[in-house]
Formats: structure tokens, C-alpha cells, sequence
């Protein structure tokens, strides 16, 4: 379950954020997962609550953001839903395509009291 080094390494984050900004308590952690990073997002939110009983962000309430994924075609410049990682441009069929958005696993936001 990679989830769980996942929350693990977000608490990381959070201390490093927490010591920054000189906080007494975090009241609220939020984050950012693309549809397409290969996190399932209930088993994450389950794996925070396991990591944080055991830290000082134990009352901490965790927001989890899905992202919806975005592809750009570099054959015809369009821009689309990917339902994979390595999806073709539905309109033109190309390979050549970017991923804009739908990988990122990110601390977005932390509120801190
Ligand atoms: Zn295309």
C-alpha cells in the first residue's frame, strides 16, 4: 500500500510548512491529487488518518482535491480528457501528446493557527 509512505511523506511536508510559519497547531491540510497520479484517494485519506495519529497534526482535518486530468495534442493543438497517461488525441488520433494537469500529488495548502 504506497499510499501509506505517501501520507507519511505529506506529513513530512506539513512539518516542514507548520515550522516555516511558526504554527502553533494545523487546523486543516489540503491537497491536490490528479485523477491520473496512481494514488487512490479514499485509501490516502485512510492512510492520513493511520500517520497523523501519531504525529502532532493528529486534529489536523484533511482536504483531498481531485484533479481533473487535461492533455494538449501537439499534432493538431487541441486539448482533451485523457483517460490514461498515455492516451491518444481523440481527434486526430496522435500519440504526440502532453499531459497538462492529472499527475500532481501536492501539499496545496495548510491552515495553521
Ligand atoms: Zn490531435
Amino acid at each position: 500500500m504506497h499510499e501509506l509512505s505517501i501520507a507519511l511523506s505529506i506529513l513530512d511536508w506539513v512539518a516542514l510548512e507548520a515550522i516555516r510559519r511558526r504554527a502553533r497547531e494545523v487546523k486543516e491540510i489540503e491537497l491536490e491529487v490528479g485523477r491520473l497520479a496512481g494514488v487512490d484517494i479514499s485509501t490516502l485519506a485512510f492512510s492520513m488518518q493511520a500517520v497523523q495519529r501519531y504525529s502532532p497534526f493528529e486534529k489536523a482535518r484533511v482536504k483531498i482535491v481531485e484533479v481533473e486530468p487535461l492533455a494538449e495534442c501537439r499534432a493538431c493543438g487541441r486539448q482533451f480528457l485523457p483517460h490514461c497517461l498515455f492516451d491518444c488525441c481523440p481527434h486526430c488520433h496522435s500519440f504526440e501528446t502532453e499531459l497538462l494537469r492529472g499527475r500532481e500529488l501536492r501539499l496545496k495548502s495548510i491552515c495553521v493557527e
